[in-house]
């Protein structure tokens, strides 16, 4: 279903400048459709967020594009998420090949989400809980990419990114963020590459906002 309107979300993706051919073919196979309320799904190939219930979002696809290739993934990476959602950003690096860890600190939605990847038999690992903290157990991270703003770069997370991974992360005010591509080149030694102008929900937790 709804294949010709991938194809044209995925020409929009490349004249907006994803040159990623993994990113682009995981776009064409993961049906975005699938992540979204029953009520909106003839927009799910449109470029832009769509609602998804408790005043959260199904990110833009475009953002979701740009982290992915931003993530310069390696064959097979193990990446944490922090902001399940949907699940779809989780589905795309599934789909590319990548083990990955995902954590939500809404329950419902984790629920709603763990749900539908057992009926899609989706193979990640969800958990419940403050993504800000990360998740100790399965640490380190080749890659950790988180899906809501906030104020600042978690420390935890820096500590559970391996040295030589990548992490990307939207840090702003609640209104408007800068996307910061980090490489950790050594224990104390860190890259930075901001791009502005992102909009994302709140990342509230320990190490993010504080309320909704
Ligand atoms: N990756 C998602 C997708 O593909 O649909 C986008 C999710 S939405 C933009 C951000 C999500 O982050 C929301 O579901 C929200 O509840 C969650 N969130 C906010 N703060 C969080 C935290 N500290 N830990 C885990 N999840 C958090």
């Amino acid at each position: 279903m709804y294949e010709t309107e991938r194809q044209e979300l995925i020409k929009v993706l490349i004249g907006k400048g994803i040159t990623d051919e993994n990113v682009l073919k995981a776009f064409f196979r993961v049906e975005r459709h699938l992540f979204v309320p029953e009520i909106i799904k003839p927009h799910a190939y449109s470029d832009v967020a769509l609602p998804i219930g408790h005043e959260q979002t199904i990110s833009q696809p475009y953002t979701v594009a740009f982290m992915t290739q931003a993530l310069e993934l390696d064959e097979r990476c193990k990446i944490l998420e922090i902001g399940t959602g949907s699940g779809f950003q989780a589905a795309i690096l599934v789909d590319m090949g990548m083990k990955v860890y995902s954590i939500e600190r809404n329950y419902e939605i984790h629920q709603r989400t763990q749900k539908l990847f057992d009926d899609l038999g989706i193979r990640a690992a969800l958990i419940y809980g403050d993504g800000t903290i990360g998740w100790e157990e399965a640490a380190p991270y080749d890659r950790i990419i988180v899906t809501a703003g906030g104020p600042e770069v978690p420390k935890r997370l820096l500590k559970q990114l391996a040295v030589g991974g990548k992490m990307v992360i939207p840090v702003g005010d609640r209104n408007s963020q800068t996307m910061q591509i980090i490489t950790k080149i050594s224990e104390t030694e860190l890259l930075k590459k901001e791009i502005p102008n992102f909009k994302f929900v709140p990342l509230i937790g320990k190490e993010g906002w504080k309320n909704e």
